[in-house]
């Protein structure tokens, strides 16, 4: 329906915020004004901090808890009220997925559904490793985890309960640790841009001529995608009443921005059918134009193939 750059106009939450704090600023908004009886999201466990834990939650200060991407597995679809409309849901976009697609099944009214861009959920072990990496697990319980957000991209926290902390670079913590951990069944996926959701939002990265994101600390910046009627309301509405700050913008501006799930699309193809031809069953999609993209970068689609391949003979 619309495109727009967001950020919260709540200073503490757009500084607490993955990107710019928005998806907590909407759910604040939503349940504070009755539109929401409840939403579910996805935060460290609290005696557990390198956990994520999934929850419907019904108070401010559980969804700004909440607050910031959790780069782990975790089980949000899980959590939903699916027969409560005037409940809402954050999840992955295969979460949201998979909501809708029941829903429609049926025939009823959704809850709310709000996602995220999504570059594939990294193993819990990917986490546990990084804060071996970094020297805190000396056998005190930890007392704090977060990914990203305190700033934007912000660094990955971790604080023991003796007061012994670390932090790392997002460049490092996603580029090196995070990022190749990657489940394999997320790089069959076609949708990492919330596709089925109402609103979906991801970073709005400065960038670079080639497209690489700017990872220099700065004020956090979201992208919000309306996808249907309810969320292009409610994105509108929450900026009449000051809760977000929106400006509308180009689809080619946030694809120059997010060159990696330009890529993972055109590319999708060539990966299945290297999966295929190293025997593993592959899922069929419908409606994502795979063989019309594939023709477009035909040489990287082939790349994708034989890489795919070799690497799937293994599984
Ligand atoms: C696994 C993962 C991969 C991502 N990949 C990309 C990407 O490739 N490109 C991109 O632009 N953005 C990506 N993001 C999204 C991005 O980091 C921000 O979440 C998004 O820009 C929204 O920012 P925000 O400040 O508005 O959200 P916030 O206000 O910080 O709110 C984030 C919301 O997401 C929920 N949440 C956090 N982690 C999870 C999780 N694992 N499962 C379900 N719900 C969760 C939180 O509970 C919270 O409600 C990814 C996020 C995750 C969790």
């Amino acid at each position: 329906m619309s495109i727009w750059e967001a950020y919260a106009l709540d200073k503490d939450i757009r500084f607490r915020g993955s990107s710019g704090g928005t998806l907590t600023a909407l759910n604040e908004w939503l349940l504070a004004s009755g539109q929401i009886d409840s939403v579910v999201v996805a935060a460290a466990s609290e005696s557990s901090p390198e956990k994520t834990e999934s929850s419907a939650v019904r108070t401010r200060s559980d969804i700004v808890r909440a607050t910031g991407s959790r780069y782990a597995p975790t089980a949000n679809a899980a959590a939903a009220d699916v027969d409560n409309p005037a409940s809402a849901v954050v999840g992955k976009p295969c979460e949201i997925s998979a909501l809708r697609a029941l829903a429609k099944s049926r025939d009823q009214r959704s809850p709310l559904l709000l996602s995220f861009f999504c570059a594939g959920v990294p193993s819990q072990h990917a986490t546990n490793s990084l804060i071996h990496e970094l020297g805190v697990d000396d056998g005190a319980d930890l007392a704090a985890l977060r990914y990203r957000g305190h700033g934007w991209p912000g660094d990955f926290y971790v604080e023991d309960t003796r007061g012994n902390s670390a932090r790392t670079s997002y460049d490092v913590s996603w580029g090196q640790h995070l990022g190749p951990a990657v489940q394999q069944r997320c790089k069959l996926c076609p949708d990492g841009v919330g596709e089925s959701a109402d609103i979906s939002a991801g970073d709005f990265w400065r960038a670079d001529s080639d497209g690489y994101p700017d990872f220099t600390d700065q004020d956090g910046l979201s992208v919000l995608i309306a996808r249907t009627r309810r969320g292009e309301e409610i994105i509108r509405r929450a900026a009449e009443e000051g809760v977000i700050a929106v400006r509308a913008i180009d689809p080619d501006a946030v694809a120059a921005v997010q060159p990696f799930q330009v890529v993972r699309r055109a590319t999708l193809l060539g990966r299945m059918v290297g999966s295929r031809l190293a025997g593993h069953p592959t899922p069929r999609y419908r409606g994502f134009r795979l063989r019309r993209l594939s023709m477009r970068s035909p040489l990287r689609t082939l790349r994708a193939m034989a890489g795919t391949f070799r690497r799937a003979r293994r599984w």
